[in-house]
């Protein structure tokens, strides 16, 4: 018989397996399929292969017992359709978590979103993300306004693509378009990037023409913006990674949670963009702070910080994953994480 292709199956009552192996039974010769599950404990099962490739009867509809879906975890995080957001929950989704270096395999440039219930709240847009968010199930059409942290490429590279994206989804037959007459609010510290960005957009198919629209907004220190509907603020702290005063961090506040997304920043500046009670979420950048450094000046300086996630990684991270690591656990009594493209966290 023809052997299945190695890779993630979905079984017919709804989870998902990876088959592993098709092996040999030593005393009856018999071929079994061995397979991992890819939920709870992913305790590694063995059986017929007769049986693995067989198909069963559901509510009279025959389907396979299990189906192949892909090659391997990576993929299916990918296609699987995110779930409905729990009640009083907020969904961070990473589509980016690179630095500024050269293209490397698996990660591009910094991007993520708040996922609240009525509208979802879009920060950087490095490179990718914007396609990224599409593939992993996130509705573009629910971003209500976008935050830029600073006007470098690995920040604000895909920017063009996330507004083009946003209005191709308003058009054709699938349409479920923006409302008519709404608007994406869009905060970036250097206006003529705006402008230029714009222009390049105005000279695309159909003049760029919507039928919603876009709000430039500078970037000033403070209460920036703020979503009554989803009691959502985001406040902006000017930091000194760059000379000119062009490169915030942003403090969002989010159904009660607070996240300090640390934007590129100088070491010196982290207590200035820590607020004083802290933080549940410190999505903080290492591609020019190193992990060590940072875990210490939390506890030294006893920020209540609750979670720790790297983000922005460049090979100091990236090519010492154990190394960083190692770090994070002697040095950081919360939650950590090192932070990777097309995932997606609840809290
Ligand atoms: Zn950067």
């Amino acid at each position: 018989m023809d052997y299945p292709a190695y890779g993630v199956y979905r079984h017919f009552k709804g989870n998902y397996y990876k088959l592993l192996y098709v092996a040999k039974d030593s005393e009856t010769l018999e071929e079994k399929a061995v397979y991992k599950a890819l939920y709870g404990e992913g305790g590694v099962w063995v059986r017929p292969l007769a049986m693995f490739t067989e198909s069963v009867e559901r509510d009279g509809v025959t389907l396979p017992r299990f189906q192949y879906i892909c090659r391997d975890e990576s993929e299916l995080k990918l296609l699987r359709k995110q779930d409905e957001l729990p009640e009083g929950k907020i969904r961070m989704w990473f589509f980016g978590t690179g630095s500024g270096t050269q293209p490397r395999a698996g990660r591009h440039h910094v991007s993520f979103a708040v996922e609240m219930p009525n509208g979802v709240y879009w920060f950087d847009a490095g490179e990718f993300g914007s396609y990224m968010a599409h593939i992993m199930g996130l509705d573009l059409l629910k971003i209500r306004s976008i935050f830029i942290s600073h006007c470098h490429m690995d920040h604000v590279g895909g920017l063009g693509n996330l507004l083009w994206n946003i209005r191709k989804l308003t058009q054709g037959k699938n349409a479920k378009g923006l409302p008519v007459g709404g608007n994406v609010d869009v905060f970036v510290p250097v206006k003529s990037t705006y402008d230029g960005l714009m222009q390049l957009l105005s000279n695309t198919e159909g003049n760029f023409k919507c039928d919603y629209t876009h709000t430039y907004h500078p970037v000033n220190e403070g209460l920036l913006y703020e979503s009554p509907a989803d009691d959502f603020r985001v406040y902006a702290k000017l930091n000194t990674h760059l000379d000119t005063a062009t490169s915030y961090s942003y403090i969002i506040e989010a159904g009660g949670k607070r996240i300090v997304f640390s934007g590129d920043f100088n070491f010196t500046d982290m207590s200035y963009i820590m607020p004083e009670d802290g933080c549940d979420l410190f999505m903080c950048e290492t591609g020019h702070n190193k992990p060590l450094d940072i875990c210490e000046k939390i506890r030294n300086d006893k920020m209540n910080v609750k979670r720790l996630f790297l983000f922005h990684n460049g090979p100091r991270v990236m090519d010492d994953i154990e190394g960083t690591e190692k770090i994070l656990r002697e040095n950081f009594s919360g939650e950590w994480k090192i932070c990777e493209d097309a995932t997606t966290y609840i809290f």
